[in-house]
Formats: C-alpha cells, structure tokens, sequence
C-alpha cells in the first residue's frame, strides 16, 4: 500500500557525486535552485546519498514536472511511490506500475531493483524476479532484459520507492558552480546551443545582443528575445543587453575593405563584449561559433578576434558539426525560434568573399584606420536592458 499522499520525486544527481572535493557547495547549489524553481509549490526538497527527493502536492505536480525538467545537473528523475519495505508491497507497487505502462503502450519490461539496506531479507534479484513475476505470468507485458520498452525500478532506502517511467536529465553541474559567463546571442541556431553548453557547465549566463534598426528589423530582435527567455528556464534567469550597432556596420561598410567587413565586425563585437563582462563580474565570453562552419571562422580568423578579447573567449561548439548542435537545439526547445526568417545585422553586410586567413598584423591595422572605438564606447552607452526569469509564462 502506499504510504505516502504527497507526490513523491526521485532524482539521480549523476555527476555530482564524482567532484568529491567541493560536493558539498555543488549540492548546496542544487538543492537552492530547485527551491528556487519550486517557489510557492509546498514542496519539500532533500538531498541524501546521491538522490535528490521532492515532495509537493498533487496540484503542484505540473510545477514540480516543470521545474525538473529544466534543472541542470541532474541525470533523471522518476515519480515514484513509497511502500511498505516488504515484499508484498513492492509486488503489488511495481504490478501497477506495470499495468499503467501497458496502458501506455508498453509490451515487454524489466525490473531493475537496487537495496542500500542489506537487512532487508532479499537480494537485488530476488526482490527484480518477485516482483515482476505477476506481469508476465498474467501476460501483460513480456521479458526483455535487453532493450524493454520499460523498466521498473525498486529502490529500498530508508524508504522503498517503485517506479516506472524516467525521464532523462540534462545532466551537467548545477548553474551558478561555474561562475558568470556572457553569451554573444544573435538570433541564429548556434550561439543559444553555445549558451546552453556553458550553462550546463554550471555557468550563470548573461546575454549580449547587437542589432542594427533600421537593416534589420524588430522581429530579428523578438527571435532574441524568446531564446533568452528560453535559455533563462534552465539558467534561473539572465540578463539581455541589446546594443544598437547600426553606426559601427556603417563605419566599416564606408571605410574598410569590403573582404574584412565579418572580421571586424567581430572584433568590435568582442570590444563591446569586453566592457559588458566588466560592467557584470562575467569571467568569459561565450560565441556559437564552430570551426570551418562559415568562411569567417577559421582558426586564423578566431585567432585575430581572440586578440581583442581581454577575457577567456569560450566556443563550446568549435568541434561539433551541425546535425549535433540542431539536435540540442531542439531538445532544449530554441530551434523553432532560431530558423524563424529574420535577419540578425552580421548578415546584412557580409561580403561574399570574406577574408579566409587574416593575419593579425593587417587586419589590425585596418581595424585602427576604422577609429571605431568612440563609437563602440557610445553603442555600450545606448544599450537596452532586459531581465528574464526562471518561470514559465
Ligand atoms: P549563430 O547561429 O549563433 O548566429 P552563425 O553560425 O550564424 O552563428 P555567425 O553569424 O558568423 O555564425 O556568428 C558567430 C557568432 O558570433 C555567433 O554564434 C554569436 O555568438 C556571435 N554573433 C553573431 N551575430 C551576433 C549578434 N548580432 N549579436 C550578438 N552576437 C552575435
Ligand atoms: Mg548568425
């Protein structure tokens, strides 16, 4: 019989448990942004021996499901229910479980049973074979130990948790364990993936975004503005600073060779970038970029745009190819806005033929000539801000 009226939550904490020098404020951290998440939900969160329990009432399960499948640095979590530490409980547990995974669509299962308390009077595959017996003598599912469309758990704690469907985690370190980091956010498919990569680093991420009105238009910074807000469910929250750079795109369209035009523009990006990270406490600066995806990011290219960064410049997607980056895009949910049609302002002016090899001694040269600096002072200046949070609206 169950024994608990809560709705009742485990969760596997996964990497966490291999940092064994600072587990202690990784966990802290944790269990904060979960509260964090749960706000006003009357749920109750604990961490104990690399699980992490939440209890809330049934009304709150849609937050809670919510919350969870936004929390980074977990690897799953699972509704459970409690029983009685007693076999004949855990029989019946896991032979509803069954019934409600058949109902589901399920035809074949295994049962994984795991006991921290040695006392209790059978092993692990005693307490799998007892329990699953019921399901396939009636024939409502069958055996398939290798690749079940689902697997029931047992888990005999200090408590005896069963449960059937997980749900995968996004895994990573808990954000906020790995400082602050400004991503340079366009509107495109990469630099939201980038973001979310360095967030679930357990970096804090805020975001830097530089338009050009009147070439491109309000919707290219709506796009922005939804992925921010997309990225801010996992990353208890971000700041957006949007940077008007229509004057910088000008000065390098009537004074710089035109081959240079994506080069410099980046250098100036990474100027800004600069002043933004000291402005906030923000230790790196974060790009989508990935290597030889576009003529402009060879690695001569981002080697001259490192030079103006005064901070570590981190591309998390330099060694993924594009089929992998849209595969996170998806699964974290910014895809759809990502290939919406507006323009962001590094298309407009781009030359067809952008330099492929710059070599630093040159293209700074020709970055000097541009005398860009006042006015990358006066574009920090006319920066707007916008603030997005954790919840969903
Ligand atoms: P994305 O899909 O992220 O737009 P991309 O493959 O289109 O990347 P580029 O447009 O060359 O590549 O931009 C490379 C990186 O520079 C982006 O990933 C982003 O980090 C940054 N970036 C480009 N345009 C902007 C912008 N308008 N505002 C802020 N950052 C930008
Ligand atoms: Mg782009």
């Amino acid at each position: 019989m169950e024994i608990e009226r809560n709705a009742v939550y485990l969760v596997k904490v996964g990497e966490l448990t291999l940092k064994s020098g600072n587990i202690k404020d990784f966990e802290q951290r944790l269990t904060q942004n979960a509260q964090l998440y749960l706000e006003g939900k009357n749920a109750r969160v604990r961490l104990r021996a690399g699980r992490m329990y939440v209890e809330a009432p049934e009304e709150s399960v849609p937050g809670v499901e919510y919350a969870l499948s936004h929390l980074v640095g977990i690897a799953g979590w699972a509704r459970a229910v409690i029983v009685e530490r007693d076999i004949e409980a855990i029989k019946k547990a896991v032979y509803d479980q069954g019934l409600l995974a058949r109902k589901a669509g399920a035809k074949t299962f295994k049962v994984e049973a795991r006991r921290s308390d040695k006392a209790f009077p059978l092993n692990s595959y005693e307490i799998a074979r007892e329990a699953g017996e019921a399901l396939y003598e009636e024939g409502i599912l069958a055996v398939d130990v290798h690749k079940p469309d689902v697997t029931l758990s047992v888990e005999i704690r200090e408590r005896c948790f069963v449960y059937g469907e997980q749900h995968p985690g996004h895994r990573g370190l808990p954000c906020g364990t790995g400082g602050k980091g400004l991503l340079l956010l366009s509107g495109g498919i990469d630099s939201p993936v980038a973001g979310f990569r360095m967030l679930s680093r357990g970096m804090k991420i805020d975001c830097l975004y530089f338009h050009s009105h009147p070439y491109t238009s309000p919707e290219a910074q709506g796009k922005v503005e939804e992925l921010a807000k997309t990225l801010a469910r996992f990353g208890v929250g971000t700041h957006l600073n949007v940077v008007p750079f229509t004057k910088v795109q000008e000065r390098i369209r009537d004074k710089a060779p035109v081959d240079y035009a994506t080069i410099l523009l980046r250098m100036c990006m990474m100027k800004v970038a600069n002043m933004a990270c000291e402005m906030t406490g923000a230790k790196a600066i974060i790009t989508g970029e990935s290597l030889g995806q576009v003529a402009s990011q060879t690695i001569e290219n981002l080697t001259v745009t490192n030079g103006c960064a005064a901070f570590t410049v981190l591309r998390p997607l330099i060694g993924m190819d594009k089929d992998e980056i849209i595969a996170v895009a998806k699964r974290i949910g910014t895809y759809e806005t990502s290939i919406l049609p507006y323009e962001d302002c590094c298309v407009l002016f781009s030359p067809k033929h952008p330099v492929l090899r710059a070599r630093q001694d040159e293209t700074q040269e020709i970055y000097d000539a541009l005398e860009i600096d006042g006015l990358l002072e006066e574009a920090f200046q006319g920066r707007e801000h916008k603030r997005f949070g954790w919840k969903e609206d």
